[in-house]
């Protein structure tokens, strides 16, 4: 694509005075122009232009340059809504680098942080933390259960919360609703989440569901009981009356490989009978967790119970550790080729990491073709599941690549459909009414790609190479990404989600 850059005289005077902008306020008025506008909707691409003033989008049509204005050249490339990522570990990433380089390279707008049951809290200092630091995009956060449960339940967390813990705990996602949550968020398969019967989850998402909050799930079990987890995950959604994400859906293990398709019909069914099930996959058949989960009885030092875990995800040749407080020396190799270079078995190294204090791992257990039967569904949208300093290639690689490689090179999903999956999907799911679309009166918050170029290259062993194609950024108005590069702009606001 060519980057053209019509300056005007007042521009010009802009950057003399030192800066692309003046403060984060935004130029008076920016026009693309000549690029495929594929609008978020789903509907096909059309060739128009796209007029900015201040922070909205003020114009679609065939539209000419005014005098003053800021022109981008868009030709040969596609306009599109900035991306919407729900699922986003960014929460501590953000007040390090406001700039999010990895998350805006991909095209990323505005994220969410809080998943999994973990998030922050309050919200409300976290938002201001935000704020006063300021950052490159716009922010929501869920509340998260396993941080509601710490603080409540301390270190006995291994049981069922009591009544009076779960009116406690409620009493925490009422507040943080006020503060401006966009819902409730579990992990029912980490140890904090994992003892928790439905019930107390139920109690709490009720709470959410006042607030039109939807309920987010990491499920209990995305291994041989996904099928269970799944159907537990709906009937929370349905019991307590609010909208259900499932987190990146997912079979991982041997014994569940191929069943996407009994899924799909398991949450089809749910939706037909009016249920408001969601979910969101992230492009890759590799996921990051904590070493424990590969054993879901938690019996960590039963050698026959690690086995089966290994197994399960098809041996130590799948488990690459990408952190390890105790081993640093481990990070980056598989569970085999630790074992190998000392003389040992996979299971007795897995022992050995659980009881030095754990590790991070990035497990290859997933099949291409349910992740394509997945991409398939209209409910099924993208999510990173990344985030800034994440040590798999989806914190960097995520969007670019289901835009290379699943739209283009693989031609799994169309163009128009993969950015709706990206932009007006989630946006619609976290309830932001101007975001998500490009038509007049939406924020301006807009990404320009080369659909000819675009592609992540991240990989497991070297997850933080960053993609190639994303050449303009914009969020309210404001390019976060220009020509390819960071401005180092820090126009995002933060998104309270308050019951209308
Ligand atoms: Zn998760």
């Amino acid at each position: 694509m060519r980057k053209t850059l019509i300056l005007s005289t007042a521009f010009l005077l802009i950057i003399v005075a030192g800066g692309f902008a003046v403060g984060n306020q935004p130029a008076e008025s920016i026009l693309i122009t000549g690029g495929l506008l594929v609008d978020g909707s789903g509907s096909a691409g059309r060739r128009v232009d796209v007029r900015i003033q201040g922070s909205t989008i003020s114009e679609v049509g065939i539209l000419k340059p005014r005098p003053f204005e800021r022109v981008i050249d868009a030709k040969g490339g596609v306009v599109a809504p900035g991306f919407i990522d729900l699922h986003n570990h960014s929460e501590s990433g953000l007040l390090r680098d406001q700039t999010a380089r990895s998350q805006t390279l991909q095209g990323i707008t505005t994220l969410a942080v809080g998943p999994d049951g973990s998030s922050p809290f309050p919200i409300a200092d976290y938002f201001e933390r935000i704020e006063k630091s300021g950052a490159a995009v716009n922010v929501l956060s869920f509340v998260g259960h396993a941080t509601l449960r710490r603080r409540v339940m301390g270190d006995d967390y291994k049981r069922s919360a009591s009544d009076t813990e779960i009116r406690l705990m409620a009493e925490m996602v009422d507040q943080a609703m006020r503060e401006g949550a966009i819902g409730l968020s579990t992990g029912l398969e980490y140890d904090l989440g994992h003892p928790s019967t439905t019930e107390e989850v139920i109690a709490l998402a009720r709470i959410a569901a006042k607030y039109k909050g939807i309920y987010m799930s990491h499920v209990r079990d995305e291994a041989d009981l996904a099928m269970d987890a799944f159907r537990e995950a709906i009937r929370i959604g349905r019991e307590a009356g609010l909208p259900i994400q499932i987190s990146h859906i997912k079979l991982g293990t041997v014994g569940v490989w191929g069943k996407a398709v009994e899924v799909v019909g398991l949450i089809d069914d749910a939706r037909r009978k009016g249920v408001d099930v969601t979910a969101d996959c992230y492009p890759y058949d590799a996921w990051a967790s904590t070493i424990t989960v590969l054993v879901p009885s938690r019996k960590h030092d039963d050698s026959a119970a690690v086995t089966r875990g290994l197994q399960d995800v098809g041996g130590g040749k799948n488990v690459l550790i990408a952190s390890c407080s105790a081993h640093p020396e481990f990070v980056g190799k598989t569970l085999e080729e630790i074992a190998a270079s000392s003389g040992t078995s996979p299971v007795e190294i897995y022992m050995r990491i659980v009881k030095d204090g754990g590790a991070g791992v990035v497990c290859r257990s997933m099949t291409e073709s349910d992740i394509r039967t997945f991409y398939r569904q209209p409910w099924v949208m993208v999510a990173s599941d990344g985030g800034i300093g994440m040590r798999h290639p989806r914190g960097t690689g995520t969007y670019p690549r289901v835009l290379g490689r699943f739209v283009r090179d693989w031609k799994w999903i169309s163009l128009e459909e993969a950015v709706r999956k990206m932009t007006s999907l989630p946006a619609s799911r976290a309830g932001l009414r101007d975001r998500g679309i490009i038509k007049k009166g939406m924020k301006a918050d807009l990404v320009i790609f080369d659909q000819a170029q675009v592609i992540d290259r991240s990989t497991m062993t070297e997850p933080f190479v960053e993609p190639i194609g994303m050449d303009y950024v914009l969020v309210n108005g404001v390019a976060v990404i220009d020509g390819g590069k960071t401005t180092g702009m820090r126009p995002g606001i933060v998104v309270r989600h308050i019951s209308r």
